[in-house]
């Protein structure tokens, strides 16, 4: 029996074969949930709904988590079909490119903005509409970066939008712990996706991070997937507020070990 067999959950974040989303969804469908994607946008929907269908998903919808009510309209259609949901999957970023690669302390308020409000704010947002539907109890998982506690070449505004996601990992477990229902982000090492092509130069980070790291190697998102799954199941009841590294053990070390 799978580790998520009975459950209901929704995976937030899918827009291709190469997410880390799309990772998860894998591990949690393998693992026996039933499951529900949002996609942005027509666009996308291409690209998401032939993956969603064929991990028989139960709830395929457009959800735009800038807008307001696009998030209240996905979250009303999952309550009039599912009426309870066991876990989330908040696995969605953006910022401008040219925000991310013109140096940190250029950044406009515009640019701030849309980053942590597309990064760190729609994680609440979600939250929020998840919550009431967890009746009994629920995990939520967020995916972060290192950049969040250090200065990473190319990572900008980013980090700080991800900073603020996991401190709004551990206040989101602070207020829903009461409800049984646990909250944890992620902190995924380099993998290469459509949101990572904005970070500059995106392949000599990845080199450098798994010549730094302790496997000697990257991550993939399979193994990002398969921790998330363990987070979002029974056997981590105990674990709320927590920052989980899937980095090849990474941020333990000292960094890069070959000068540049
Ligand atoms: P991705 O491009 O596959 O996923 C990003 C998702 O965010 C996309 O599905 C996109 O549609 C969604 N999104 C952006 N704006 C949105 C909006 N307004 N409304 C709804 N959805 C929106 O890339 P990914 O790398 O799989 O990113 C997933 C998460 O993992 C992000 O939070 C990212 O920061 C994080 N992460 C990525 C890496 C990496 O190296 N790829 C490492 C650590 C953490």
């Amino acid at each position: 029996m799978g580790i998520l067999e009975g459950k209901k959950g929704l995976i937030l974040g899918v827009a291709n074969n190469k997410s880390i989303a799309w990772g998860v969804a894998q591990a949690a469908k393998r693992e026996g949930a039933t499951l529900g994607f949002n996609y942005l946008g027509e666009m996308m929907e291409k690209r998401v709904r032939p993956l969603a269908e064929s991990l028989d998903a139960d709830i395929i919808a457009p959800m735009n988590v800038s807008e307001e009510a696009s998030i209240d309209a996905f979250f009303a259609q999952v309550k009039e079909q599912w009426g309870e949901i066991d876990f989330i999957v908040h696995s969605i970023a953006f910022a401008n490119k040219d925000a991310l690669q013109n140096g940190f302390s250029n950044t406009s308020r515009e640019d701030f903005h849309l980053a942590l409000d597309i990064s760190a704010y729609s994680f609440v947002a979600c939250a929020q509409r998840a919550a009431p539907m967890m009746k009994a109890g629920g995990s939520m998982v967020t995916m972060s970066y290192l950049g969040a506690e250090r200065a990473v070449p190319g990572y900008g505004v980013m980090g700080v939008a991800k900073a603020a996601l996991e401190a709004s990992t551990r206040y989101l477990a602070q207020d829903l712990g009461q409800d049984g229902i646990r909250v944890n982000s992620v902190s995924a090492g380099p993998i290469r996706t459509l949101a990572a092509s904005a970070v500059g130069d995106f392949r000599k980070l990845m080199e450098k991070s798994a010549r730094g790291s302790m496997l000697g190697r990257n991550v993939s998102q399979e193994e990002v997937g398969n921790t998330t799954v363990y987070l979002l199941s029974d056997l981590a009841s105990g674990v709320t507020g927590e920052l989980h590294y899937v980095d090849a053990g990474f941020h333990i070390g000292a960094g890069d070990p070959e000068v540049d």
